[in-house]
C-alpha cells in the first residue's frame, strides 16, 4: 500500500515529546490502514518510541471514529512504562486513561480471608458476586469494601487524572477501605484508553467481562498488541492445559475433607482419584523416569480407566458429570463458610471433560514423566483462540516480528500491512559477526564441541576488556559450556534467581566490569535496559532453535498440513524471535553502540531476518570496529 505521508494525520509534536521523521511515518502508515479497514503490524527496534507511536495512532484514529483504545501487555509490570507515556500524551491529545489487572490482585477482601493462593478467577468472581449481593441486602458476611466510594466522583477523578499504576492504587483504595476492583471496574467506563496484560482479553470470557465493564463492544475497540511477537505463544498455552499427580492428590484430599460420597454403586469420589491416578501411572509405565514424554490418543486415558473401573466408557463419562456436580456443591458449601468457593475436583472434573471432547485436530495429548506423571491437551492452533480479538481493530507492534507471513497465519491476523522501521540509529553503530565453526545443534554438541565453545569465549573475554554478555540458548548448554571456563573470572544468571538476586546480578556486572553468562529467552536477554557502553559486546553461544520435543514435532506436522513449511513455524520463528530479542539489547539510542558475536554456523538459517558478517578472526574485527568508533 503506498501511503500519503503528505496527508499529515501526525503533528509533530505532542506537549514535551517531539516525535522523529520515522515515528511520524510510522503514525500516518498505522492510520491510513486503520482508516482503510487494514490491519498494521509494525517491526520497530527497541529504543525508537514503539509504545508512542502506538498510543498517538490509535489515539487519533479513536478520535475519528468513536472508538476506545485497549493497550494489550504480556505483564502487569509492563503497565508502569506505558502509564509514564500516557502521562504525558493525555494533556495534549485530550484523553482519560487507566490500567487494569485481574481481581486476584485487586481484591484486598480476597487477601485478608484466604491465607493460601487457592483460587480459580470463577471462583473468585462467584466470591465476589456473593459478598456484593450480601452488602446490597445489608446482610452479615458481606464486603466492607464495596460501597459508595467505589463509584464516587472522587475516586473516578483520582483513577483517571493520575494514572497511576494498579499497584498504587491498590494501596491508596485500600487504606480508604474502597474496593480498588470495582472502582476501576466504575472508572472504566469514562476511560478513552485501557491498558491490561493480554491474558485478561485473551481468555473469551474475560474478554466478555471487559466488554461489558467497559459499556462496549468488540467492533467497538481498536487494540494495540504490544510485544506482539508473544502472542502465538500466549494464545498456545491459555488454551493448553494439563492434569498433574499433584492435582489429583489435592483433589483426593478436598474430597476426604468434604464426606467423599459414593458416585456409584461402591465408587466413592476417592476411589475415582485412585482411578485417574493409576491410569496415570500405567499410560506412563514404559516412560524415562527423568523427563520421559510420549504422544496418547485422548481416548486412550478415558480407555484406560474403563478398564481399571471394569466399566463402561458411559459410567465413567458419568463419573466425570459426578465429580463436576459434586464439585459444585464444594463450592457452595466454601461460599457458605465465607470461603472463597474454589473446588480442586470441580476444576480437575472440567479438565477431564476437556480431554474426551479436545478437537483431536487441532490438540495434541502428551503424557509425560517429570518425576511424576502427568497429561497435557496442548494446543497447536492458536488462531482459535485468537479469532474473536480480530473483531476489533489492531495494531501490531514488536521489535521481532519478520517472518511477517509465519506470525500472520500462526495468529489469524488478515488483511495486513507490514512496515519493518530500520535504520532508526545509525546501522554503522552495530557490527554483527558469526563464526562458521561451532554448532550447539544436538547431534555435533560433544565435548570437543563444549571445549571449542569455551576456549573461544574464553579468548574473545580476555582480549576485548568491554562489557560483554554471553548468552546460550539454555541453561544446560550454559551450564556445560561455562564448567569449562573455569579460567576466565565471570558472573552468572541463575534459573532460581529471584528480583532481589537478578539487581544483584546486575549491580555487581556494572561495578566489576565482569562479563555475565545468561540464557535467551531469560529474563537478563529481554527484561533489561542496558543503554551507553552498559553493554558492548553480545556474544551469542549457540542458535536457540527449540528442542526436537513431540510438541514441536507435532507443530511441524500441523504446519506442514496447512502451509507446507512446518519446520519453519516450529524451530525458525521461534530462533529468529529469540536472537533478535537478545541483540535488542545492544544499541538502546542513537549514540550507543556495540557488537554480536553470533558462534555457530546456523547463524546463515537466520538469513536475512538477520544480518551478519562472517568472521574468521572475530577478535580482530571486533578490535577494528571499536577503533574505528572511538
Ligand atoms: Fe473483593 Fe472488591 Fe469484590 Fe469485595 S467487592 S470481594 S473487595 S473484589
Amino acid at each position: 500500500m503506498t501511503v500519503d505521508t503528505t496527508k499529515g494525520y501526525a503533528e509533530q509534536s505532542y506537549g514535551t515529546i517531539n516525535l522523529r521523521k520515522y515515528q511520524v511515518d510510522a503514525i500516518n502508515f498505522t492510520l491510513e490502514c486503520l482508516m482503510g479497514g487494514k490491519t498494521p503490524i509494525i517491526e520497530s527496534p527497541t529504543g525508537s518510541g514503539k509504545t508512542v507511536i502506538s498510543i498517538i495512532s490509535s489515539i487519533l484514529y479513536a478520535k475519528k471514529t468513536g472508538k476506545r483504545v485497549l493497550y494489550l501487555t504480556r505483564t502487569n509490570s509492563q503497565q508502569d512504562q506505558i502509564l509514564k507515556e500516557l502521562r504525558i500524551l493525555s494533556g495534549p491529545l485530550d484523553f482519560r486513561a487507566m490500567a487494569l489487572q485481574g481481581r486476584s490482585n485487586l481484591c484486598p477482601l480476597y487477601m485478608e480471608i484466604e491465607e493460601e493462593s487457592d483460587f480459580t478467577l470463577e471462583s473468585l468472581s462467584k466470591m465476589c458476586s456473593s459478598k456484593k449481593k450480601r452488602t446490597k441486602e445489608k446482610k452479615e458476611g458481606g464486603c466492607y469494601y464495596y460501597n459508595g466510594g467505589i463509584s464516587s466522583d472522587e475516586t473516578r477523578s483520582y483513577i483517571l487524572k493520575n494514572m497511576n499504576s494498579p499497584e498504587e492504587i491498590f494501596e491508596t483504595l485500600r487504606s480508604r477501605k474502597i474496593c480498588p476492583y470495582e472502582s476501576l471496574k466504575f472508572a472504566m467506563r469514562d476511560a478513552d484508553l485501557v491498558v491490561m496484560p493480554y491474558a485478561n482479553f485473551v481468555n473469551s470470557n474475560m474478554a466478555l467481562t471487559t466488554l461489558y465493564n467497559w459499556r462496549t463492544s468488540r467492533e467497538n475497540l481498536v487494540i494495540i498488541i504490544d510485544e506482539a511477537h508473544n502472542l502465538p505463544e500466549i494464545a498456545r498455552q491459555s488454551n493448553s492445559l494439563e492434569i498433574t499427580m499433584n492435582m489429583i492428590n489435592i483433589s483426593e484430599k478436598e474430597a476426604v475433607n468434604f464426606g467423599d460420597p459414593e458416585m456409584q454403586t461402591g465408587i466413592h469420589v476417592s476411589d475415582f482419584m485412585e482411578t485417574v491416578r493409576e491410569s496415570l501411572v500405567e499410560l506412563g509405565r514404559n516412560l524415562n523416569e527423568n523427563q520421559g514424554e510420549r504422544r496418547l490418543m485422548f481416548r486412550e486415558i478415558f480407555e484406560e480407566m474403563s478398564i481399571y473401573l471394569k466399566k463402561s466408557p458411559q459410567d465413567v463419562d458419568y463419573l466425570v458429570d459426578a465429580l463436576i456436580s459434586f464439585g459444585a456443591q464444594v463450592e457452595d458449601l466454601k461460599e457458605e463458610k465465607g470461603k472463597v468457593p474454589m473446588s480442586h475436583l470441580k476444576s480437575l472434573g472440567e479438565k477431564l471433560k476437556f480431554l474426551q471432547y479436545a478437537e483431536y485436530d487441532r490438540y495434541i495429548c502428551i503424557i509425560s514423566k517429570k518425576g511424576e506423571e502427568s497429561v497435557e491437551a496442548y494446543c497447536l492452533d492458536p488462531s482459535i483462540v485468537l479469532e474473536p480479538l480480530f473483531k476489533s481493530a489492531s495494531i501490531h507492534v514488536s521489535a521481532t516480528l519478520d517472518p511477517v507471513w509465519l506470525y500472520a497465519n500462526m495468529t489469524g491476523v488478515q488483511n495486513y500491512e507490514f512496515r519493518s522501521i530500520r535504520d532508526v540509529f545509525p546501522k554503522s553503530n552495530l557490527l554483527v559477526l558469526y563464526s562458521g565453526d561451532l554448532s550447539t545443534k544436538y547431534t555435533e554438541f560433544n565435548g570437543e564441541m563444549v571445549q571449542a565453545y569455551a576456549d573461544r569465549i574464553g579468548d574473545i573475554l580476555s582480549k576485548n576488556k568491554r562489557k560483554t554478555m554471553v548468552f546460550f540458548p539454555s541453561f544446560n548448554t550454559m551450564k556445560l559450556i561455562g564448567s569449562k571456563m573455569q579460567g576466565t573470572p565471570h558472573l552468572i544468571e541463575s534459573q532460581s534467581m529471584n528480583q532481589r538476586d537478578f539487581q544483584k546480578l546486575l549491580n555487581e556486572y556494572r561495578e566489576t566490569g565482569l562479563p555475565i553468562l545468561g540464557v535467551m529467552g531469560g529474563r537478563l536477554s529481554e527484561g533489561i535496559n542496558m543503554p551507553g557502553n552498559l553493554l558492548e559486546i553480545e556474544v551469542i553461544a549457540g542458535i536457540p532453535f527449540p528442542r526436537p520435543t513431540i510438541k514441536q514435532r507435532a507443530l511441524v506436522s500441523y504446519y506442514d498440513m496447512l502451509y507446507g513449511s512446518g519446520w519453519q513455524y516450529a524451530f525458525l520463528f521461534p530462533a529468529i524471535i529469540k536472537v533478535k530479542q537478545t541483540m535488542g539489547r545492544v544499541i538502546r539510542t542513537e549514540t550507543d553502540r556495540g557488537a554480536v558475536v553470533l558462534l555457530d554456523g546456523r547463524a546463515e538459517m537466520l538469513f536475512p531476518y538477520i544480518e551478519a558478517k562472517l568472521s574468521t578472526d572475530i577478535n580482530h574485527d571486533l578490535e577494528l570496529f571499536f577503533k574505528n568508533n572511538t
